[in-house]
């Protein structure tokens, strides 16, 4: 399950039932709603009616090929995230492909990790689109309620540690010096020798880390601050 995404609506479109059935299983198995359809023309109507949040849709389809569907929903104002299955390592393909309107493809064989990955980049890319949460593993922030998360908990921070989390969220995987934290969320006078970047730091610390696995602020001695997923190399 995965938890910054939530429950999705997804169309399948493949013709070979069992890659369809292990597909829709897998995805289900991650909390998405699946729906599946074996044909071009089936699964065009479906995602004309319905609104999905990604459409997985393979390129040699009975009825309707996999391009013309892709071609034909774009045409008809359907913006849906469209992952397209090809059917060997063809670049023809994947150009053909990603010239219809489709965002990413994916060729046959593919391991069930590796449609997850390439499925939870186009979700986050969707859902990034359609509101500006910022997230980090489990942590949230919303820019516009300024709301911030972590799990289910709800956190709650003064204006300088909103405005220093949404920095180091914005800039998550980058080392952040003090001058340029300083310069960002405090003033151009900023004193770099000053220790209140990290007192902030340590009350942030405090709030998004302490009780939660795993530790997303980490302190690089010399450097300055890191905001990841990733335990920072040593
Ligand atoms: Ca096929």
């Amino acid at each position: 399950m995965n938890a910054t995404l939530g429950r999705m609506k997804i169309l399948v479109v493949e013709d070979e039932e069992r890659v369809a059935h292990f597909i829709q299983k897998g995805l289900k198995e991650e909390g998405h709603a699946v729906d599946v359809s074996y044909d071009g023309e089936d699964g065009e109507f479906l995602a004309e009616i319905n609104d999905y949040d990604l459409i997985i849709l393979d390129l040699m389809l009975p009825k309707k090929n996999g391009i013309t569907v892709c071609r034909e929903l774009r045409a008809g104002g359907v913006v849906t995230p469209v992952l397209m299955l090809t059917a060997r390592d063809s670049v023809e393909d994947k150009v053909r492909g990603l010239d219809a309107g489709a965002d990413d493809y994916l060729p046959k064989p593919f391991a069930f990790e590796e449609l997850l990955a390439r499925v939870r980049a186009l979700l986050r890319r969707q859902s990034e689109s359609k509101t500006p949460t910022l997230t980090l593993a489990d942590l949230e922030l919303d820019p516009i309620s300024r709301r911030v998360t972590r799990g289910d908990k709800a956190i709650r921070l003064t204006t300088k540690e909103y405005a220093l989390l949404e920095y180091l969220m914005r800039n998550a995987g980058k080392v952040l010096s003090r001058t340029l934290i300083g310069e960002h969320v405090w003033d151009m006078n900023f004193d770099p020798e000053s220790n209140v970047i990290d007192v902030y730091i340590s009350h942030l610390r405090a709030k998004i880390d302490k009780g939660f696995e795993p530790a997303l602020l980490h302190t690089l001695r010399g450097q300055g601050y890191l905001l990841s997923n990733d335990a920072p190399p040593a």
